[in-house]
């Protein structure tokens, strides 16, 4: 055992309990329970990892302890000792790492390591994130600093839950995007949130065309493949911080973190090319070709959700007017003195 007593330990264990039953945060839950580590294993480190969406890569949730100077590492599923405790769904308790195939050194990481405790993290029944405990120096864990960390790792999995069951009341569960419940508060926290960096900010709708033809021609369980498939080539071409919301139907929108309109239109071009080039395979040797009609909105730094959304609308309804298969950015609506110009755009 480490320095720590006993008493100490319960101490720690019992503020993180009180802390989690509070926090609803799912990125403070985490950081609380590093820290909490930290009291637990002065010197050593503490990570919480987490799969992201396609489950490839594990990222950085949450850190405490040294070399918080240097930027986190990610690892592939199966990568390193915590890639392999979130393939394999086992604990990992290695007493000296470079006697051990699956440790992985890493160039500037900011802190040695000699022995490492890591668990994997379950909810529903999967692996969603893997928590690492590493010391300094080799054989720094006896088993009950193991059963420490696995209490640890315990007191994540309602804070996961929580989070889980959440994110699965704003999702679609076609397609997997957010659903319209998620619009607003979304479209809003990322409004919000380039306000405060001055950030750009950008939209877009996108509405597949004659999708009602697809659900008559060949059923309404294609048209459903149909979505899902749209949905998996637009996250193909975005990226990570890109929201993808179905607003309801065969309507999507794309809220664009740090986006300017040029960069925005350039996407919205693949986006459109990459639907309309190859017919979607939706299964039993049925191929669907398929096109979208999608409008750009640039935040014009005053305009709130509705009114940037509802320029992204009007100009997605012009490119099905030039003909479908289009791409139209919205003029930024620029305020001018006359009172007969429209204070909207004209897209
Ligand atoms: P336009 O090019 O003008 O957009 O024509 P459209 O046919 O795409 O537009 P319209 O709004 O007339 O039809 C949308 C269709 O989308 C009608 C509806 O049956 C279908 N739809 C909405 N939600 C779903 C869904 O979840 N699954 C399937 N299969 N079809 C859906
Ligand atoms: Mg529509
Ligand atoms: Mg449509």
């Amino acid at each position: 055992m480490t320095s720590h007593d006993d008493k100490k330990a319960l101490g720690v264990l019992l503020e993180l309990t009180r802390v989690l039953a509070e926090e609803t945060v799912l990125e403070r839950s985490l950081q609380a329970i590093t820290d909490a580590a930290m009291e637990l294993f002065p010197g050593f480190h503490c990570s919480v990892r987490m799969f992201d969406e396609k489950r490839a890569q594990l990222l950085s949730g949450a850190r405490s302890g040294s070399g918080q100077e240097h930027r986190p590492i990610t690892f592939r599923c199966g990568e390193g000792v915590v890639g392999w405790v979130a393939e394999h769904n086992e604990v990992a308790h290695i007493d000296d790492v470079h006697g051990d195939p699956r440790f992985v050194p890493a160039q500037k990481q900011g802190f040695a390591i000699g022995s490492i405790i890591a668990l994997p993290l379950p909810s529903a029944s999967e692996v969603v994130g893997v928590l690492a405990v590493t010391a300094p120096e080799a054989g720094a864990f006896q088993d009950a600093d193991e059963m420490l960390v696995r209490l640890l790792a315990n007191c994540v999995v309602p804070s996961l839950e929580r989070a889980r069951l959440e994110r699965l009341a704003v999702t679609d569960h076609n397609t997997l995007a957010f659903n319209q419940r998620a619009l607003w508060p979304r479209l809003t926290e990322e409004l919000e949130r380039a306000r405060l960096y001055g950030a750009g900010l950008s939209v877009l709708l996108m509405d597949l065309d004659r999708f009602k033809r697809v659900n008559d021609t060949f059923g309404h369980a294609a048209g459903d493949g149909v979505l899902r498939i749209f949905a998996d080539r637009v996250r193909e071409e975005v990226r990570r911080p890109d929201v993808l919301v179905r607003r309801g139907g065969e309507e999507f929108v794309l809220i664009m973190p740090h986006t300017d309109r040029d960069q925005a239109a350039i996407v919205a071009e693949r986006i459109r090319q990459v639907v309309a080039g190859t017919p979607l395979n939706v299964g039993k040797g049925v191929l669907i070709p398929q096109t979208v009609s999608i409008g750009i909105a640039t935040w014009d730094g005053k305009e709130t959700a509705q009114e940037l959304e509802g320029r992204a609308d009007k100009a997605m309804y012009a490119a099905k007017e030039a003909g479908r298969n289009l791409v139209v950015a919205s003029a930024s609506p620029t305020p001018t003195p006359s009172p007969t110009s429209s204070s909207s755009s004209s897209p």
